[in-house]
């Protein structure tokens, strides 16, 4: 008998530093092998999760400014400026035009739009793109801003329309999958519509429910489970389909 090695589980999107201990959630990470990237909502904490992240193997760090936080940390945009030759790895960065955070929707604009054009100059990054009740406009920037030669682009916890994650597709774009885009027939008629080529799960951790415990790669596992069943796969297979995916998102 073969002895089938299984692949790694992914969590491509995770706030390991808001979680209690994150010290001990990035090595617990590593430990499991879960290739984990750490993003994050300000650059000020991007240098603690690049020392964190720095000394494993499996998880990586992402530099961040989440339009969530613009209103009040727009100001830190030339300290993002100032990391971002440091790391391959950008997020979370976007949009979000959901009610409590539309009256910043020019600053975010404002914002991400030096953001594409930062990485674009830069060039051979990977981003995590939030597009809450946006993703029109999401697409529409970093069209103009960020060609797919230019930087790699994942959209996180995607909720636009199918035509919308066609369009996304045909863009180059991934998509990081987690448990809620799993749980409503609506969610999961989205997630079959994307190329099987361009998924990769998620955890969004701490912020979806399920996350019961941050520190076991179970964690994933529901995730990993619940996308292989959408689309009629083993669990083994989604790993492996996962995998290949990340490998050539990375290359
Ligand atoms: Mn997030």
């Amino acid at each position: 008998m073969i002895d089938r090695k299984t692949s790694p589980l992914v969590d491509f999107h995770c706030h390991l530093d808001l979680y209690p201990d994150h010290a001990a959630a990035v090595s617990q990470r590593d430990r499991e092998g879960v290739f984990t990237l750490a993003v994050t909502t300000t650059p000020k904490a991007f240098p603690r999760n690049k020392e964190l992240a720095d000394r494993t193997k499996h998880v990586r760090a992402a530099l961040g400014l989440h339009p969530q936080l613009v209103a009040e940390r727009s100001h830190e945009l030339p300290l993002w400026k100032e990391y971002l030759p440091s790391s391959r790895y950008v997020g979370e960065v976007g949009l979000d035009a959901g009610r409590r955070f539309y009256r910043s929707f020019d600053d975010q604009k404002a914002v991400f739009a030096e953001v594409l054009t930062s990485c674009a100059d830069a060039g051979n990054k990977v981003l995590s793109v939030h597009s809450v009740r946006c993703a029109k406009v999401v697409l529409d920037m970093i069209e103009a801003k960020l060609s797919p030669g230019a930087g790699r682009v994942v959209l996180h916890w995607f909720t636009g329309t199918p035509s919308e994650a066609r369009r996304a597709a045909e863009m180059g774009c991934y998509f990081s999958v987690n448990l809620a885009m799993l749980k409503t027939d609506k969610a999961r008629k989205l997630v079959l519509s994307l190329p099987r080529d361009r998924i990769l799960t998620e955890t969004d951790g701490p912020f979806t429910d399920g996350a019961t415990n941050p520190l076991r790669p179970s964690d994933l596992t529901p995730t990993r489970d619940g996308l292989a069943a959408a689309l009629a796969l083993d669990p083994d297979e989604a790993s492996d389909l996962i995998s290949a995916n990340l490998r050539a998102l990375l290359n």
